[in-house]
């Protein structure tokens, strides 16, 4: 490879920019040309590509949201508009591409690299955290940080008063920002899409701690639970408990806003690094993941395929820590 492309796609996630930040600059270290597309798959359908150098990387690694922006392409989705969108890289002469995104971004980069002779290399850019062949991703952790202080805060007024408080946090598929965050916060029910939801099991318990007067309880809702998120759970609850006092509320998009967390800073510069590193070893079609702290590669085709399994062991831990 002589010159690579580099996009951020789909969902934003905190720290995306500080893995643009690492492709870049690795890449001009080597010295390649690069470039940026903006709003990710679309911009390369719409020829929205600028050349990159050093300084246009500077000062954006504690940056939340991206530089080079995000975006839905339908276009994509049909060969016309890869085929587009290919001539825009042809073109130039782009010859690899560092896709920055969740499996959906991934799902598009394989088939692309599969009609298109261009190497793709993918990294995990997203707040859910629930990707297959690495153990981090880009976003997760500033995003389960930011819900954290939320429901810290929410706490403190939630012991002021004798309340249900239900808080719905980020994760349409996938409950580990529901989970992180509940254990952190000690939260009484836990309720994640990867399990189904006992309803009477909390009714229960809610009952038996009217009994014993602990009458504050929190419980932290991932928006796919199997009910369909805190709003939804409320409701059940009020039906069965006409006495309860239920407050929501959903955390919504200052999960995904804010200055990345050190370690989503530090991941997305390693997984940066070696996002050009693998396309210079002629590594093509896969993404760059981490496990047990060492750089590990997936096939992408492996990587959308599986996802990232739940350890639900924590969801009986966490039923003994906060009884
Ligand atoms: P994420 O990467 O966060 O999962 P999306 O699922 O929205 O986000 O995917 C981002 C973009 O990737 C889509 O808008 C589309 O342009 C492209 N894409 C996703 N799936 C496919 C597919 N099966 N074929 C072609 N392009 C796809």
């Amino acid at each position: 490879v002589t010159k690579i492309g580099v996009l951020t796609s789909g969902g934003d996630s905190p720290g995306m920019n500080a893995a643009i930040r690492a492709v870049v600059r690795t890449g001009l270290f080597h010295g390649l040309e690069v470039f940026g597309i903006m709003r990710g798959y679309q911009g390369m359908v719409e020829d929205d590509i600028i050349k990159m150098e050093s300084r246009s990387v500077a000062n954006i690694i504690q940056r939340g949201g991206t530089i080079l922006k995000t975006a839905r392409s339908k276009e994509f989705f049909e060969h016309e508009g890869r085929k587009k969108a290919y001539a825009n890289l042809q073109k130039r002469g782009i010859d690899g591409l560092v896709i920055i995104g969740g499996d959906g971004s991934f799902r598009g980069a394989q088939k692309f690299s599969a009609e298109f002779d261009i190497p793709c290399v993918g990294l995990p850019g997203t707040i859910d955290k629930d990707m297959a062949g690495t153990d981090v991703t880009i976003g997760f952790d500033t995003a389960v940080n930011t819900a954290v202080q939320a429901i810290d805060k929410i706490r403190d007024t939630m012991d002021a008063h004798d309340r249900v408080f239900i808080v719905e946090v980020m994760g349409r598929d996938a409950g580990y920002i529901a989970l992180h965050s509940g254990i952190a916060t000690g939260a009484e029910n836990i309720l994640i899409p990867e399990t189904k939801t006992d309803i009477e099991a909390i009714i229960h318990g809610l009952t038996e701690k009217e009994k014993r007067k602990k009458l504050v309880n929190l419980i932290v809702v991932a928006e796919g639970e199997e009910f369909g998120g805190g709003n939804e759970v409320a409701k059940v609850i009020r039906q069965r408990m006409p006495n309860a006092d239920v407050r929501v509320t959903v955390l919504g998009h200052i999960q995904r806003g804010g200055a990345p967390t050190c370690e989503d800073r530090v991941v997305a510069s390693h997984m940066g690094y070696y996002a050009v590193e693998s396309l210079l070893l002629g590594r093509r079609n896969v993404m760059v993941g981490v496990i047990n702290n060492k750089i590990h590669y997936t096939p992408l085709e492996k990587a959308v395929k599986e996802k990232h399994k739940i350890g639900t062991e924590w969801i009986k831990i966490q039923k003994i820590l906060a009884s």
